[in-house]
């Protein structure tokens, strides 16, 4: 598939594995490479003793890795940050940082009305992000000029940096293993080859996801603490999907499907659902039921977005009213689901509790009447990188598997450039 150059430090497992216990080593390698660049990622700028007495790995252990993660570029020292050192025998202990300027990670969400192209650093940290329209267009239609724009969309990487994977989510049921979207209904896939036609069209490593699940990832590496414990994410958009991580890991189900919620009971509502039945969650507060609401109602001229936000934003009275209606179904729908789950943190991704408190307000207040738990509902978060949101879900995609495996992920990825992280 790709004519870059296998990485330097590292070949695929599989080509130099012998046996078990080679295997078995290599993954000790990975597992404990993963802990120091968690740490580092948590705590850095950080001295490599404190990495070691932070994860319990010996001083010599978190220098190997500490290399090894340096020489792929995931890591970098920060002599700058060095307090004296003047007087000091030998060499200093420079403290060590996940490394921002020389790889990058791309990403692809793949939506109904539109895609976002996003490269982020290793911090999650957005460098591009780029709105492509995909003007209505579904099935095979909204890939041909997506694969067609894509080398150009990925050469241009800001600072040199070198791009090591591609993430790719969208709605639906999606089997990250298989590269494939299984089934999306707006969009009229099933059994999309996501992984091996993006693959194919960039020369990278394609990491294909949920973007629920890949929202719960990017919460649990750069969000809240509490992500790490347990969390829910809400995604309210065209389509409406949940996703749950426990210990830090999002929970792939069978088959691939994510939690569908699309269909839980809101009781009050009668939109109809495809499903046949009334008072289903995605047909209740789905930004299409949502949008072409505003338009029947001569709020907006269209069903459209960017018109409600605006009516709303200029305090269009009946706007309001039905962004807090939205907003009181949704609270419902996430009692219903800490109530089951009882998460330490739920995380809500909807354009208008995210865009302004208020209406996080209220999706909270309908939460606190209706959980039996009585939980708190100050465990209810808005997404917090707003308008940059699914840019970071995209990339998180990668970013994952990056921090899960950091050097088998990198194993097949092109190699970074030489740069101030490089250890001498
Ligand atoms: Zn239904």
């Amino acid at each position: 598939m790709s004519d870059t150059l296998p990485h330097p430090a590292l070949r695929p497992a599989d080509e130099r594995r012998t046996g078990d216990d080679r295997r078995i080593g290599d993954d000790r390698r990975d597992v404990n490479a993963a802990t120091v660049l968690r740490t580092v990622l948590d705590r850095g700028p950080i001295a490599r003793s404190r990495v070691a007495a932070l994860t319990g790995l010996s001083a010599s252990a978190v220098s190997r890795q500490v290399v090894d993660l340096t020489r792929i570029g995931l890591l970098c020292e920060r002599p700058e940050l060095t307090g004296g050192g003047a007087g000091t025998v030998g060499r200093p202990q420079l403290p060590v940082d996940v490394d921002t300027g020389r790889l990058a990670v791309a990403g692809l969400h793949i939506g109904v009305p539109y895609t976002t192209f996003s490269l982020l650093d290793l911090r999650g940290n957005v460098l591009r992000r780029q709105e492509l329209s995909n003007r209505g267009r579904t099935g095979h239609a909204v890939l041909g000029p997506l694969l067609e724009r894509l080398p150009r969309l990925l050469a241009q990487v800001p600072g040199g940096r070198t791009v090591v994977g591609l993430g790719a989510v969208t709605g639906g049921t999606v089997d990250p293993d298989r590269g494939m979207t299984v089934r999306h209904d707006p969009l009229r896939w099933k059994d999309m080859p996501l992984g091996e036609l993006l693959s194919r069209a960039s020369g990278l490593p394609v990491r294909v996801d949920n973007h629920a699940r890949a929202l719960t990832q990017a919460e649990i590496l750069f969000g809240h603490p509490a992500a790490r414990r347990s969390m829910v994410h809400l995604f309210v958009g065209h389509v409406v999907d949940a996703a749950l991580a426990v210990a830090g890991v999002v929970h792939l189900g069978p088959a691939s499907a994510t939690g569908d919620v699309a269909h839980l009971p809101v009781p009050g509502d009668d939109t109809l659902c495809h499903c046949g039945r009334t008072g289903c969650l995605a047909a209740a507060a789905s930004d299409t039921t949502l949008f072409e609401a505003a338009a029947a109602d001569g709020i907006t001229s269209r069903p459209d977005r960017a018109e409600l936000i605006a009516a709303v934003q200029a305090g269009d009275r009946r706007a309001d009213l039905l962004v807090r209606r939205r907003a009181a179904i949704v609270g419902r729908a996430l009692a219903l689901l800490a109530d089951v789950v009882n998460p330490d943190l739920l995380v809500l991704t909807e354009t208008f509790a995210v865009l302004d408190p208020v209406y996080l307000d209220v999706v909270r207040a309908e939460f606190a009447l209706r959980s039996h738990l009585h939980r708190d509902a100050d465990l209810l978060i808005a997404q917090r990188r707003g308008a940059d949101a699914l840019a970071v879900a995209a990339g998180a995609a990668v970013l994952g598997v990056l921090y899960a495996r950091p050097l088998q992920a990198t194993a097949s990825a092109p190699a970074p450039p030489a740069g101030p992280g490089r250890l001498l």
